[in-house]
């Protein structure tokens, strides 16, 4: 497993090399522009295919024998303990770039107040009822959180940071 040897698509993004830290002949992991906990990571298939229905079985293997590695990483490097794996198959399913991508999350023991909150966060809702603390942090007992206003967009200096970090793991 190499990473990082060239630039992909991802939809209409480009996904800079260094910002790729594992490769395998079909997938490639890359690490996210506004992750909603720490180590949320991307897997996703090489072709530029929006619908994980229409991968192929030699993708499917591949993308999920990716997953699972970046996952066993990710949890450790983040001191987690465990994994969320969602992929969002298509714009109903909340899906915003339209290329198959598996999200990696660390999970940590009350990383959300309740863990089914992490949907709603991957679904990048614009309103979640915190009555507790959050992932991110902040937030008192009641107050109404915007995700996506705390998600804060990363520099490609930060991003390529990460993945240099991740890339020395696989
Ligand atoms: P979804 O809504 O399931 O399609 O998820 C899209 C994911 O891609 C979100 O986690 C975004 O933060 C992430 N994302 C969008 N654009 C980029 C980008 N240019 N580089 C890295 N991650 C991205």
């Amino acid at each position: 497993m190499a990473s990082g040897t060239k630039d992909y698509s991802f939809g209409p993004h480009l996904i800079r090399r260094t910002e790729i830290f594992a490769e395998t002949p079909l997938s490639f992991a890359f690490v996210n522009l506004k992750p909603v906990v720490p180590g949320h990571v991307l897997v996703s298939s090489k072709r530029v295919e929006p619908r994980f229905t229409s991968l192929s079985g030699d993708e499917v293997a591949d993308l999920w024998n990716l997953a699972q590695e970046v996952g066993r990483v990710v949890e450790k490097q983040y001191s987690a303990s465990s994994l969320t794996l969602a992929i969002q198959d298509g714009q109903h399913a909340g899906q915003s770039v339209p290329h198959v991508h598996v999200h990696i999350l660390p999970r940590r023991p009350g990383d959300f107040e309740k863990n089914d909150d992490v949907y709603d966060a991957i679904d990048d809702a614009s309103k979640v009822l915190a009555s507790g603390r959050s992932a991110r942090g902040g937030g008192g007992p009641g107050e109404k959180l915007d995700l996506d206003a705390e998600r804060r967009i990363r520099t490609p200096d930060e991003m390529a940071a990460e993945a240099a970090e991740l890339s020395l793991l696989f």
